[in-house]
């Protein structure tokens, strides 16, 4: 294995990992077997998969109740038919992120911090995700785009923190990750690196020593965000690979979407929170849907969340709360919205 320090590119070994990432389901017929649920939810989840693929790790479906069609886990993979239906206001590019590219893969919205989309592939479909629309499964930053990308870095000398998002960015090969985190050490007002990604949850075998040395051995400040929906998610494995980072002086935060029949309940908000924390890391968003054509069906209205989050706030220490929000074209920030006796501030 390569070490940060090691300045040569080594070809590609296939890591493990990427086998197991291989071997996800993405036949809806396997994954109502693997599940003992009743065949009739196979004509609708092939039409709805016809659309945007199935594709679930085998270690995720573990993590599902057999028998059971309204698991928390099963609903953000499973194909329904609700999602053939077309819904006003439920758009493609529901957040406006195409207009905010100055060159491709770069996003500069917010002030200071400028995301990168280090690939389009993901290793898990989640249904109510905006990526449902962009046909860009392998597409990343090419060897050329990267240099373009680090171009625009290095002429934004107010950005301090640079993001890594996709796609899922942890899906890039470990040499790969290496070499893209040394050039952007060289950046000198560069301070702090974030990297947001749902592998740690649906993949943990992806959290490898080198991760942690690549980390470790940067001069960046790490934080990582995982996207973590529900309380059982986050099992033995999943633990395991969180505690390898630690001693990579990583920040651990989450960030979750508040889906109905998923995670739409206090006691569902307070059991991811408390979990969370129990395995080191912090709530930090908790995000309204996207109003994605195909997801409307998760939609928990704003008034219902403010409610909800107003228990869970009765309920929890202020730093388990995560804070609700949404993205609106256009804005500074994404939009905050707090609940005080009902009133919101936005
Ligand atoms: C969400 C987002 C960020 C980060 O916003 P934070 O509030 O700092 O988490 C940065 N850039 C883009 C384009 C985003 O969508
Ligand atoms: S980008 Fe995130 S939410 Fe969307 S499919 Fe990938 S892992 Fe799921």
């Amino acid at each position: 294995m390569q070490s940060v320090q090691n300045p040569t590119t080594q070809p590609a070994t296939p890591e493990h990992w990427q086998a197991v990432y291989r071997e996800a389901i993405t036949d809806p017929e396997e994954l109502l077997e693997a599940l003992d649920l009743p065949s009739g939810l196979l004509p609708a989840a092939r039409k709805a998969a016809a659309l945007f693929p199935l594709r679930v790790p085998r270690g995720f479906v573990a993590r599902m109740e057999p028998g059971n069609p309204d698991d928390p886990l099963l609903r953000q993979v499973l194909p329904l038919a609700e999602e053939q239906r077309s819904v006003p206001g439920y758009h493609a590019d529901p957040v406006g992120d195409l207009a905010a590219m100055p060159i491709p893969g770069v996003l500069h919205k917010y002030h200071g911090r400028v995301l990168l989309v280090m690939t389009g592939a993901c290793a898990i479909n989640c249904r109510y995700c905006f990526r449902r629309h962009f046909p860009y499964a392998e597409a990343q930053l090419s060897q050329r785009q990267w240099q373009q990308a680090l171009d625009y870095l290095r002429q934004a000398t107010d950005v301090s923190e640079v993001i890594l998002s996709g796609g899922d960015p942890l899906l890039l090969p470990d040499a790969k990750l290496v070499d893209r985190l040394r050039d952007l050490d060289q950046i000198p007002h560069l301070s702090r690196l974030r990297i947001h990604s749902r592998l740690p949850v649906v993949l943990p075998d992806r959290m490898t020593r080198t991760l942690r040395e690549m980390l470790a051995g940067s001069r960046l400040q790490a934080v990582l965000v995982l996207h973590a929906n529900h309380a059982r998610e986050l099992d033995g494995r999943v633990t395991e690979g969180i505690r390898g980072l630690s001693g990579s002086n990583t920040t651990l935060l989450n960030q979750a979407v508040l889906l109905r029949g998923v995670n739409d309940s206090a006691e569902a908000q307070i059991a991811l929170s408390e979990r969370l924390f129990q395995i080191g890391v912090l709530p930090y968003y908790l995000h309204l849907l996207d109003p994605v054509s195909g997801a409307a069906h998760f939609d928990v209205e704003l008034d219902t969340a403010r409610e909800l989050l107003h228990t869970v706030r009765a309920r929890l220490p202020g730093y388990l709360v995560p804070t609700l929000v949404s993205e609106q074209a256009g804005m500074a920030s994404k939009t905050p919205h707090v609940n005080n006796d009902g009133v919101s501030l936005y």
